[in-house]
């Protein structure tokens, strides 16, 4: 699936050009989820109920956390979190500048300014801890950290950072379901999951994700006074559901806060259900691939394939590669092309973006040089080894 600017229905054009050889990702997907959308239309229930309620429980089993929250989507999970943590106008929400733009409309949209981090290096491109210091202000209410492709952010760092100065630690999980966090020297969170490595962790099923239901998301959290915000804000700040009125289990509500419709439905948990069982073994695959991939690439002068030395347990999200410069960049991406590979680039620099013009004198060198060289290849767990071989090839012709 991609992501399309403005959606209209495709014309033969589109077609030809959506007929990749070989796409960027592909959902693993089979007879077990056609099974699971039927279980819930027989059901003759469609929103949130036990799909819901089953999924949730899986899914914080999965990351080792307490309460796990469904939503509509990724940006919603985050929307939900800052309300939840009680940010607003006058607040500065830390993140870093390459991310994709969910975490930096939600902070507009709540009233909030974003201040951009810059990446550690192009090897390692998450959030620096010591840009972090470097910009946090009495203002800064949360520090927002986004596991690239997969791999964990500088946790044991950053969050030693937020116990010091009070200040709320976000992850946007939304490459890396299934992630295990590593560090170094064995100090907290090493070991935990994503998704309990923060205050709170917002994850997103769109089509294209590691575990995919076309539209969804979940937040993840330990704390007891976030999971309860983050409940009433799903569901217009109601005490109680449909669901606990059709089971008998409540007859009227109140309104205690003023929420939202962030609800997830029967139909996309019952998705969610399916491909969390497939989640462990397809993140393997992806590592097998990178692995195959980063033999086959890193004899290619003056290419930078990041997180080589990377010790932790990651998703494998997205199989990135930085060109040694933009032309030969611009070179490869029509070379692949021509070859009907996909490609895309995770991602712009978010300062550079023409509804954050207000943030263009954002200093965060890594992140322009890393966006102006970066280009992610196919990987998902479908794909073949010759499917590699062949990708890697047309790289291989660089000059
Ligand atoms: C996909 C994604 C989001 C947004 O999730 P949606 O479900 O599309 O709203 C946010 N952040 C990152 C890093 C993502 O990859």
């Amino acid at each position: 699936m991609r992501r399309r600017r403005n959606f209209s229905p495709p014309n033969e054009n589109d077609l030809k050009m959506s007929n990749w050889r070989i796409p960027l990702s592909d959902l693993d997907y089979g007879q077990e989820e056609s099974i699971a959308v039927q279980r819930v239309l027989d059901s003759r229930w469609l929103s949130m109920g036990t799909e819901v309620s089953r999924f949730e429980e899986q899914f914080a089993a999965m990351c080792g956390v307490k309460h796990a929250i469904a939503v509509s989507n990724g940006t919603a999970a985050l929307h939900l979190s800052f309300l939840a943590l009680g940010i607003g106008s006058g607040d500065e929400i830390l993140q870093p500048a390459l991310n994709f733009v969910a975490a930096a409309n939600m902070t507009i949209a709540i009233g909030a300014t974003p201040v951009f981090g810059d990446i550690i290096s192009l090897d390692e491109p998450t959030i620096s801890p010591d840009e972090i210091k470097k910009l946090l202000t009495p203002r800064t209410k949360a520090i927002v950290v986004m596991h690239y492709g997969g791999y964990s952010a500088r946790m044991a760092e950053i969050k030693s950072i937020c116990n010091d100065r009070h200040v709320a630690l976000v992850e946007d999980a939304c490459h890396a379901v299934g992630s295990r966090y590593f560090h170094r020297q064995n100090l907290p969170p090493h070991g935990s999951m994503v998704g309990a490595l923060g205050d709170v962790a917002c994850f997103s099923f769109f089509g294209n994700k590691n575990l995919a239901t076309g539209e969804g998301g979940m937040i993840t959290t330990d704390r007891d006074d976030l999971a309860e915000k983050l409940r009433k804000l799903r569901s217009h700040g109601m005490t109680t559901l449909t669901w606990d009125r059709h089971m008998g289990h409540a007859n009227g509500y109140d309104v205690v806060t003023n929420g939202f419709n962030c609800r997830m439905d029967e139909i996309h948990a019952a998705l969610g259900t399916e491909q969390l069982k497939k989640l462990k073994k397809g993140n393997a695959r992806r590592g097998e691939l990178t692995q195959l991939y980063r033999a086959k690439l890193s004899q290619l002068a003056g290419w930078t394939l990041p997180f080589l030395k990377y010790k932790g347990d990651s998703s494998c999200h997205l199989m990135v590669v930085l060109a040694p410069d933009k032309t030969t960049r611009t070179n490869i991406l029509a070379r692949l092309k021509e070859q009907r590979i996909q490609t895309s680039q995770h991602y712009p620099c978010i300062p550079d973006f023409s509804a954050f013009s207000k943030w263009r004198l954002s200093n965060v060198p890594l992140t322009r040089e890393f966006a102006g060289r970066v280009m992610t290849l196919p990987l998902y767990p479908g794909m073949t080894e010759k499917m590699v071989d062949e990708v890697c090839q047309t790289l291989g012709t660089a000059k």
